[in-house]
Order: C-alpha cells, then sequence, then structure tokens
C-alpha cells in the first residue's frame, strides 16, 4: 500500500550554504517554553551574572526539558511573554558580555547505564529538533519491559521546502550524526537503525552510507521525495513497514524515531557537556539574495536575525519553519527556541480569497492519513463533536497536504486544528463538571 502525498517545489538554494557562527547578539530572550509540555520556571534573578551553558530553568514537570543560557552576561529582566504558539510563560531577558565564559560544571558527562546515559540527556536540554520538541530523555525513557523496541528511525527527510539545515547536519556533522545513532542504540540497546533521507539529498545519502559502511546494524534509506515524508506515522511506514494505529505512539510497533540533528547533538553533548544553546537554522525566503545557514544562539531576537538576512525588501512575511507546518512571526522581540529550524522571509506573497467547494477530491488524494477533509470541514462548521471523532479528527496531523491542493483555497488544515482544540475543550468542560 502507498500513502497518499502530494509533489512541492524545494527551493533549497540554501543546501550548498556552509553553515557559519554569527556574532553573539548584545542581548537575548530566552524562553521557558521550548519543548512540548510544561515551561519550566527560571531559577535566576534580574541581576545575576549568566554563564555560558549553564543552568537557568527547570521543571519538576515529567513532560519537560531544562533550558540553559546561550551566552555569558547579566540577566536584567525576567518577562511574562506569549510566545508564537499562544503559551504564555516566562522569559530570561539576558545582556551579554564580550567574552564567553562557559558554566563551571560543563563536563562531558560519565556514562555507564542506561540510566546515565537517559539522565544526561535530560540534563543537556535535547528536544526533538526536527519541530516537535518532545523532550528526548521521555521518548529514551520507555519501560523496557512492557515496550519493545527494536528499531531506531532516523528522520533526515526533511519534506518542507525552503528547509536545509537537516541536510546540512549529513554534510558537516555526518559522523555525529551516526556516533549518537551509535550512542542510542547502545545505551537504550536497539538492535538496528535506519536513515530515512529523501532521493533529492543524493550527496547526503551517498554521505552517510559511506559514514555507515561498516555498522551492519544500520542502513541509509532513499525515500521519495514527496510531502510529507518527514511525518513520523508516514517515515514509520515508508521505512520499516509498520503501521501506527491510530491514537498509539511509535512504540506500539516497537520503532523510536529521532531526528538526525537530534543524534548529532547528543554526540556532542556526550563528548563535550555542553547544552542545547544553539542550533543550524536555514535563513530563506523569496526576498533573500543569500540563502544560507547559520549556528544561531537559542534566544537570538527575530530583529537580530532578519539584521543578517541580506534581505531586498523589508519582509511583509516571517515564518518560523517550513512554509507547510511552520508559524507566522509578528514580533521582532520574538526569540529563537530550540525547535525551529528556518526562519522564512516572504514580501508579495499571494492573497487568496476561499471560493465554494467544487467537490473535486484533490483534498482526499493528498490526505496520506486516508482523511476526508471535506467531510471534517463540514463537522466543524456544524461543530458536531461526534461526527468530527467518528471522522479521525484526532489522526490529521495539520500537514497542510489538502490545504495546499484545494483549487478552491479552502482552510481545511487550519479548521482540523481547531476542531482537535474544539474536541480538548469540550473534553475538559466535561473533566471540570464531573
Ligand atoms: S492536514 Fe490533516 S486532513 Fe489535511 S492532508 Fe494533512 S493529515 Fe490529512
Ligand atoms: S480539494 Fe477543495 S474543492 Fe476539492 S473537494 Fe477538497 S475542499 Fe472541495
Amino acid at each position: 500500500m502507498k500513502l497518499n502525498s502530494i509533489k512541492l517545489p524545494h527551493f533549497n538554494s540554501a543546501a550548498d550554504s556552509r553553515s557559519t557562527g554569527i556574532k553573539t547578539p548584545d542581548r537575548v530572550m530566552i524562553s521557558m517554553a521550548q519543548h512540548g509540555g510544561v515551561p519550566c520556571t527560571p531559577i535566576v534573578s534580574a541581576g545575576d551574572t549568566v554563564k555560558t551553558g549553564q543552568l537557568i530553568g527547570t521543571s519538576d514537570a515529567v513532560l519537560s526539558a531544562p533550558i540553559h543560557s546561550s551566552v555569558t552576561g547579566t540577566v536584567t529582566e525576567i518577562r511574562k511573554v506569549i510566545n508564537v504558539f499562544g503559551k504564555l510563560h516566562d522569559a530570561v531577558i539576558i545582556k551579554t558580555f564580550p567574552n564567553r565564559e562557559l558554566a563551571d560544571d560543563i563536563k562531558p558527562p560519565e556514562i555507564g547505564s542506561r540510566e546515565d546515559f537517559i539522565a544526561a540527556v535530560k540534563k543537556s536540554g535535547s528536544v526533538g529538533l526536527g519541530g516537535a520538541g518532545f523532550p528526548t530523555h521521555i521518548k529514551f525513557s520507555y519501560d523496557r519491559e512492557t515496550v519493545h523496541i527494536d528499531t531506531l528511525v532516523v528522520n533526515g527527510a526533511e519534506c518542507e521546502p525552503y528547509i536545509t539545515s537537516d541536510y546540512r547536519t549529513f554534510m558537516e556533522d555526518g559522523d555525529k550524526v551516526a556516533d549518537g545513532i551509535r550512542r542510542v542504540m547502545e545505551y537504550l540497546d536497539i538492535k538496528r537503525a535506519v536513515i530515512g533521507i529523501e532521493a533529492d539529498k543524493p550527496a547526503a545519502i551517498s554521505r552517510m552510507t559511506e559514514l555507515t559502511a561498516n555498522d551492519d546494524d544500520i542502513s541509509v534509506m532513499s525515500l521519495p521525495s514527496v510531502y510529507p515524508q518527514g511525518a513520523e506515522k508516514v517515515l514509520i511506514y515508508n521505512t520499516t513497514g509498520r503501521v501506527v494505529g491510530k491514537g498509539k505512539l511509535p512504540s506500539s510497533v516497537g520503532c523510536l524515531v529521532m531526528n538526525c540533528s537530534t543524534a548529532a547533538f547528543i554526540s556532542e553533548y556526550l563528548k563535550t557537556g555542553i547544552p542545547l544553546i544553539q542550533r543550524r537554522v536555514t535563513i530563506d525566503g523569496n526576498i533573500v539574495n543569500k540563502p544560507k545557514n547559520l549556528l544561531i544562539p537559542i534566544g537570538t531576537l527575530l530583529g537580530d536575525i532578519i539584521s543578517l538576512a541580506d534581505v531586498r525588501v523589508q519582509p511583509d512575511r516571517v515564518l518560523f519553519g517550513g512554509p507547510m507546518m511552520g508559524t507566522a512571526v509578528y514580533e521582532l522581540d520574538t526569540p529563537l527556541i530550540k525547535t525551529i529550524n528556518a526562519v522564512l522571509l516572504f514580501s508579495d506573497t499571494r492573497k487568496y480569497e476561499q471560493t465554494a467547494c467544487i467537490r473535486c477530491g484533490r483534498c482526499v488524494n493528498a490526505c496520506p492519513m486516508g482523511l476526508v477533509p471535506t467531510d471534517l470541514e463540514y463537522a466543524y462548521d456544524k461543530r458536531d463533536a461526534e461526527l468530527l471523532k467518528k471522522l479521525n479528527v484526532e489522526l490529521c496531523m495539520n500537514c497542510g497536504a489538502c490545504s495546499y491542493v484545494c483549487p478552491a483555497k479552502r482552510a481545511l488544515s487550519e479548521k482540523n486544528q481547531l476542531s482537535k482544540l474544539y474536541l480538548r475543550e469540550l473534553a475538559s468542560k466535561y473533566t471540570k463538571r464531573g
């Protein structure tokens, strides 16, 4: 069986740009909400001096990852902000010093067991760098008595237009990707790994094939260059043939999925002990003269990133992430967080008028999850919770493929997002009443 998918233009002009670091910004704003789960609480106060890599935010919640300072400087303020995903949380504002000094406790972790490894990954602040932001240590902490993982699926599909940060990770840090995969397999006792890379990145496929030539248990798979190849369930199916059921996790079919950049980070952390304080970001868009990849400290403000972008005109639309699943950003004072793999700058973007559905069925043929977006739209417009559930709206991963192909420009994916929020609100109302 072949899953539905769509073809997208790639616009990957930054693919040949070797990543470079940037001058440390004068000021950073480090968000306490950089992961799926509960935001952290700052453990520093205004007036404190912090060093690079110092722990500045923690949480006792299970689903959370610690946050570290990406710079050396003075905390000037702790401020409540609303992030791009609408979450109110604390942010730590730091005025940077010219010289960087690493935090005193930074050293490579000592690892003798699975538990040590998971504790080290937790301490590193690692989250899924592909965009989902799920804390990595939680993914690794499955109960070995009840969950049997036999395959590590490494996500190198990078299927959204413009984004090339994972590709550059393969090309520049392929040895770290391979080492990170080996470490995860070793400490979690996973027997095999498959690295999935889209076929339109032959250099990355060759490089990883070469770097893992002596690893009989690691294979590199060339995948069709279609969207959304990098979606977790799609990737698992296309690399292993296994189907993750409704409401189930990849672990239910023996798989653990990890982004290639996360693998590279884990390798680096185990060698240096430097936590997740910077990331590779693609800077591109239709007004960028020289698309590129930059290594940017977490907390760098959007305004500072735009100033590095060499744009022809001022952008009228800015995205964190790709054009299919990214988020529009409106404030120059929005900080880079761990999950953002691209900053895309556009001008004169086309505005579309929504018209009536012509029943062409393209949205149905585009959906990799076998959903019927027209029926889902109808159910949402009627606020019919039972019908939404019956139509499996929870399976929608908001990939945007249905909206993209719709000639009537209907906001199908967006309505599914709203439908899921609607069902959650209803459920929480019932819980409160009950
Ligand atoms: S956004 Fe949802 S309904 Fe639309 S194609 Fe993607 S998974 Fe299917
Ligand atoms: S793609 Fe658009 S016009 Fe075609 S059936 Fe779906 S909603 Fe209707």
